[in-house]
């Protein structure tokens, strides 16, 4: 029995008192993106193994450690997204979206798969939301996409996040950098954990943001980037942080935010907060200039990022950040009684009709257990109907909350008559 009521491990349910969290701040992401010109783009769950094994980067953690693979029966290897950038990068080009005029502005709000250690911030089903920009290379755009994620969360109010950006610069800019970095950590080697050993030779600035302790104080005196940035790359990046001051958004730089595959280019940054413990990334992104010619398309300059709807729910909770409930039921239709039970669903057809939220019994309660019901899910207002309402065709609605009644006729224009009543009272108390 175990396995069918105990869900995957590092997977987590959202329930139906806790999903309005996720939708307000879902809603807000949606907003924000559409403000700045963003249009959703959805993709499917799973893709061809190979075209993350590209996008993503062969050496990457992701992809050697994390993915979830499989052979389906026809014999072919699948993968699901253990991220989102891979699979819209598929869809511009599957579908030449580049025809369609640029830059090409989506974003996605899906769930991602990798296989890792579950812990506090750390899933192995979680859920991003993200951005993806293609056919720009203009440093304005940089600062679009990152000052859109500040407005999503200045708008749910998150307080003290961090913005680090840094820049890695083009291909040629890394070739030199890499070789000192090589040169750098190379006479520590016998004090480097195993990842980096091997990253010292196939991609070595990653030895940058190595986590492990005593790598990470090898790698404070280890040579920063922006000392190797060419001429193009160092002038982007200033354009980058003078719109970054003109939008008003504080940030650091800080040349240890690395991401290192060779179609990562120029911007990279993070988000970070220090109210949920080690797992503070709560947004990273940047360029990817390369990706979309590594995917086997044209040159086309892109950039984007993702952040994680776990981690920013926790750090919104942390920080005791009010979301606001759904509002409760507008008006509970009690039936006593067959005839009258019947009346009631009728009645609350008629008010769902008209906007408004309704509900009666459908358990076959009797009154008193009905009216509890009510109680319990906070409903505004009630109405009883017994044999003598339907005698008198007419009923009395009450204010659950101040006891008055107001008598409303159970004809055709019960819903109408009851709208404005509800209306008045919820926008009359409003001053
Ligand atoms: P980390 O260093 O924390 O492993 P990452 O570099 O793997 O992060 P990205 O691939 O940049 O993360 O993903 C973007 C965002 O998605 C992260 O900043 C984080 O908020 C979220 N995220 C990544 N992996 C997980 C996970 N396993 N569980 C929950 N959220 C995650
Ligand atoms: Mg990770």
């Amino acid at each position: 029995m175990a396995l069918i009521t105990k869900k995957i491990k590092g997977c987590e349910d959202v329930l139906p008192k806790q999903s309005y969290r996720w939708q307000f701040v879902e809603n807000i992401m949606r907003e924000e993106a559409s403000k700045f010109g963003f249009k959703e783009l959805r993709t499917p769950v799973f893709e061809h193994t190979a075209l993350f094994a590209r996008g993503v980067g062969a050496t990457t953690d992701v992809v050697q450690k994390e993915m979830y693979t499989f052979d389906t029966k026809g014999g072919e290897s699948v993968t699901l997204r253990p991220e989102g950038t891979a699979g819209a990068a598929r869809a511009v080009l599957e579908h030449a979206l580049t025809n369609e005029g640029l830059p090409i502005k989506a974003y996605y709000l899906t769930s991602c798969y990798r296989y890792e250690k579950p812990q506090a911030g750390r899933l192995r089903e979680f859920h991003q939301f993200g951005i993806e920009e293609y056919g720009t290379s203009s440093p304005a755009a940089d600062a679009e996409v990152i000052s859109l994620a500040d407005s999503i969360f200045k708008r749910l109010q998150i307080k003290n996040l961090h913005l680090e950006i840094n820049s890695i610069g083009c291909p040629e800019c890394r070739a030199k950098y890499n070789s000192a970095v090589r040169e750098y950590f190379g006479q520590f080697k016998d004090e480097l954990c195993g990842n980096c050993k091997n990253r010292l030779e196939k991609n070595p600035m990653r030895l940058i943001d190595c986590k492990v302790p005593s790598c990470a104080e090898i790698a404070k005196d280890a040579p920063s980037i922006l000392d190797y940035l060419c001429e193009e790359c160092e002038s982007h990046f200033e354009q980058v942080k003078a719109y970054l001051k003109v939008a008003g958004i504080d940030f650091k730089v800080n040349p240890k935010i690395v991401r290192g595959l060779d179609y990562y280019t120029k911007t990279v940054f993070e988000f970070v907060s220090d109210a949920i413990g080690s797992q503070g990334t709560v947004c990273g992104g940047g360029r990817y200039d390369g990706l979309i010619e590594e995917l086997g398309g044209q040159h086309l300059p892109s950039l984007g990022y993702a952040m994680g709807l776990e981690r920013l729910l926790m750090v919104m909770e942390n920080q005791g950040i009010e979301i606001p409930e759904p509002e409760p039921c507008a008006v509970y239709v009690a039936g006593l009684g067959d005839r009258a039970q019947t009346k009631a669903f009728e009645l609350v057809n008629s008010v769902r009709l008209s906007g408004l939220s309704a509900e009666t019994d459908v358990v076959g309660r009797g009154l008193r257990a009905q009216m509890k019901y009510a109680d319990k899910i906070g409903a505004k207002f009630s109405v009883v109907i017994g044999d003598n309402e339907l005698d008198e065709n007419k009923a009395e609605l009450k204010n659950m909350t101040t006891g008055e009644k107001t008598a409303l006729p159970l004809d055709g224009s019960f819903a109408e008559k009851f709208a404005s009543l509800y209306l008045s009272e919820k926008f009359g108390n409003m001053e």
